[in-house]
């Protein structure tokens, strides 16, 4: 199963939305970009809201029956373990591999030995096509690499073999994440960490480094768009010289964990994207829910009313909604809105809060985080929130698909501006 050159992620809390999501990758085949969807979502979502990985399956089966698409289509089981991916198995035809965590454990100083052994043709001066400068590999930096990011690639060795195991090759894809680190990954660690992931025989299809700056859920990229670009584009360089040299798939691309809305580096991908002609996969959070939100506050009334009921509540809640994603989000709590005062909100004071519009003086990044994570309290609304969901369908779904093929798909894929 070879996943095609440009994939998008679309996360999606309560599986409601997968219809106006497929609606805006359509959008996109109608424009002439071609894009498969890949419907993503984590082990720590699954248990927040307590769905399951069949219900994510079976949301978007539904769509690509409903909407006849006849193209690829995938359900990612998102930044899994090994003690959490049993779950995801069956329902699931790709598979994000997340190691972030055993990066620095201490791996068996033989195989680190045996890496270093494998790695000494590169000893000396290491140029890579399409990189300016070059890279001093020595014998200090392979050790350093090794213990850094080898037990690390053993772990995602052992993900990809229990998944095998039960599922057979060559029927899912296979993703590794080390994004959720504290450090970025540079090229030369790329270059080596894919190197370890040939010598384990993981068919990697696609790999998300943690890339500079910071990539809060929900809200645009913080750090400097011309340093990811230059760091963009040597990644891409990277992964062409590794597929060659490693025998990795041909197809290996980036996959760019955003957390959703880095307006800032659309542009420098695209321009990456096309001087390239490398493919990527752009995860995306599940902003669709906020979408949601927004379509439930445009429609008024009822709609509007719980809208404002979930703020308060997500509000009352903030530390303990905020401790799952504590690394993710920068929320200050002074420029929250108070929930009195949003109860006296309209429909488009509330919309123009959230709707991630920079222009539009109203729009509040604090206020759009916390509802970002505030997924937890429309859970507990249960049945309430859904129906609403339901009944407000038509103003939801334009929201939803307006925003994936407007502010992403088109910004990344067609035209930056
Ligand atoms: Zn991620």
């Amino acid at each position: 199963m070879n996943i095609e050159k440009y994939s998008f992620g679309v996360g999606d809390r309560f599986c409601r939305q997968g219809k106006a999501q497929l609606q805006a990758i359509i959008q996109a085949r109608q424009a002439g970009v071609e894009i498969v969807p890949v419907w993503n979502k984590s082990f720590r979502e699954h248990s927040i809201i307590g769905t399951n990985p069949v219900d994510t399956r079976r949301e978007a089966d539904h769509a690509v029956k409903q909407l006849n698409w006849h193209e690829g289509y995938y359900v990612d089981a998102d930044h899994i373990h090994l003690k959490n991916v049993e779950g995801f198995i069956e329902a699931s035809n790709f598979f994000t591999l997340d190691v972030a965590e055993e990066i620095a454990k201490p791996a068996e100083p033989q195989t680190i030995q045996q890496f270093i052994a494998d790695c000494k043709s590169y000893l000396g001066e290491l140029r890579i096509a399409g990189i300016e400068e070059s890279f001093s590999i020595s014998t200090e930096l392979l050790t350093a690499i090794g213990n850094k990011f080898l037990s690390a690639v053993q772990q995602a060795g052992k993900i990809y073999r229990r998944i095998t195991q039960r599922k057979g090759e060559d029927r899912f894809v296979t993703e590794v994440s080390m994004d959720e680190s504290d450090l970025p990954q540079t090229p030369v660690e790329l270059f080596f960490i894919l190197k370890m992931l040939a010598q384990q025989n993981i068919p990697v299809q696609t790999i998300a480094p943690k890339f500079t700056g910071r990539f809060n859920k929900g809200v645009d990229y913080v750090g400097d768009a011309r340093t990811f670009e230059k760091e963009f584009r040597d990644d891409i360089a990277v992964i062409r010289c590794a597929v060659k040299k490693f025998g990795l798939p041909a197809n290996l691309k980036l996959s760019v964990h955003s957390g959703s809305d880095k307006f800032s580096i659309y542009a420098p991908i695209h321009r990456s994207l096309k001087d390239s002609g490398a493919g990527v996969h752009i995860k995306t959070a599940g902003t669709t829910w906020l979408e949601e939100i927004i379509g439930l506050a445009e429609a008024g009334g009822q709609g509007l009313d719980i809208a404002k009921e979930i703020y308060t509540q997500a509000y009352d809640h903030c530390e303990q909604l905020c401790a799952p994603y504590a690394t993710v989000i920068d929320i200050d709590p002074a420029r929250l809105p108070d929930p009195v005062q949003v109860e006296g909100w309209d429909e488009q004071q509330y919309t123009s809060a959230l709707r991630h519009d920079p222009g539009n003086p109203g729009y509040n990044r604090h206020f759009r985080q916390l509802l970002h994570v505030g997924y937890k309290i429309a859970a507990q609304m249960g049945r309430r929130y859904l129906d609403a969901v339901e009944k407000y369908e038509t103003v939801i779904a334009r929201n939803v698909t307006e925003n994936l093929f407007e502010r992403h798909i088109k910004r990344i894929f067609l035209s930056p501006q």
